[in-house]
């Protein structure tokens, strides 16, 4: 038998995620952002959930491969455009659209051989100083572009650095509207986050939102809000079985360093999960985590292949807690509670996305339609 770790990719919550967003900006067109083999869950396995896209946004052209194979014949964006020349011709084979950030991919444009002209979306670096043409070269590289018999529609876009926090947009999108003005064309400049924050006015969620984190079912700006508050769903669960119960006395220590020290008579159980499954190693006593859909906390550190939990709420409930007990480290328990993945983010001091993307190879992933 194997060892009972596994990830589960919940269908359902993907189609309920991409409602949410076409809530949040009506009429707008929704690119499903998939790049980091969709946030981790693979892109294969969301295809279905977010087939209901307008498009699929991503980096690798090896990932739109992979979107083309799977049957779709929409538009799919290259968010950062193209790295080297040759790549133009895969754009030209399979319809990709491509961001266009720089002088060098606008020269490698003009001397691109195509029959289909390309669909571009020109990138404005209005104030995170990242990837784009800064606000006073914008209007010469769209005239540059437009001037090419390889280029066919040019959408504008730009990327936000802090619409999930205080300081908002404002300062980007008054760059970006002043520089655009009277520029034809597209535009989409919502990530996940200003796409729940700030766009229920039109002018912000523009033509096409890019919404990522919010369709694997994380609040973008946790802890300010919390993804029951953003009505989004748990789209990734990882979750295993317990190997093990230890009767521990006061004074008895737990794992690796005896990071933590039983205060009285403790019962803790040992799950087969680790940071080698991509559980970060950075959690430590106290990070929440379900037991047969209950809520309890790790004691001591996590190591390679094992955690362990203290099993003190299930004993108080009189609740089955043995050996091969569920264990949900994040996502969705069989009771139906959910631990969001925000949560055990934060108690490693990182982000939800760096949990997704880091699931491990070595743990089994199976796709469950609801
Ligand atoms: C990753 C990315 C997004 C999606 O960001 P989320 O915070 O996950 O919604 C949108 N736009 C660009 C350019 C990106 O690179």
């Amino acid at each position: 038998m194997p060892r009972p770790i596994q990830a589960t990719i919940h269908t359902a919550a993907l189609q309920h995620n991409l409602a949410r967003v076409r809530r949040a900006a009506p009429d707008a067109r929704v690119w499903a952002v998939v790049k980091a083999n969709a946030y981790g869950h693979g892109i294969e396995r969301v295809f279905e959930g977010l087939r209901g896209a307008d498009g699929f946004a991503l980096l690798d052209l090896q990932e739109a491969e992979r979107v083309r194979q799977l049957g779709w014949r929409g538009p799919i964006l290259l968010l950062e455009g193209v790295f080297e020349p040759r790549d133009l011709e895969l754009c030209s084979r399979l319809g990709l659209w491509h961001a266009v950030h720089c002088d060098e991919q606008i020269d490698w444009l003009a001397a691109h051989k195509t029959q289909v002209p390309h669909r571009v979306f020109l990138k404005m670096n209005s104030g995170m100083n990242r990837l784009g043409f800064a606000p006073l070269r914008y209007r010469s590289a769209w005239a540059r572009l437009s001037a090419l018999p390889q280029v066919d529609e040019i959408s504008l876009m730009t990327h936000f650095s802090d619409a999930d926090g205080p300081r908002g947009i404002a300062h980007q999108m008054a760059a970006f509207a002043t520089a655009t003005q009277d520029l034809p064309g597209e535009r989409s400049v919502c990530n996940s986050a200003a796409t729940l924050r700030h766009a229920q006015d039109a002018g912000v969620r523009a033509d096409w939102v890019r919404a990522g984190i919010v369709l694997y079912g994380s609040a973008p700006d946790f802890p300010e809000h919390s993804s029951a508050h953003w009505d989004v769903q748990p789209t990734m669960t990882l979750s295993t079985r317990l190997l093990a119960v230890q009767e521990l006395q006061a004074g008895d220590t737990v794992g690796y360093g005896s990071h933590f020290t039983a205060e009285g008579p403790l019962t803790i159980g040992v799950a087969a999960c680790g940071y080698a499954d991509g559980y970060p190693r950075h959690c430590d006593t106290g990070t929440p985590v379900l037991v047969n859909g209950v809520r309890t906390r790790l004691v001591g550190r996590v190591s390679m292949d094992m955690v362990t939990v203290d099993l003190t709420p299930l004993r108080h409930a009189g609740l089955d807690m043995g050996f091969g007990s569920e264990v949900t480290l994040w996502g969705r328990a069989s009771n139906g509670a959910v631990l969001p993945i925000d949560e055990v983010a934060q108690a490693a001091g990182t982000v939800g996305y760096e949990l997704m993307c880091a699931l491990a190879p070595r743990v089994p992933v199976v796709v469950m339609a609801d």
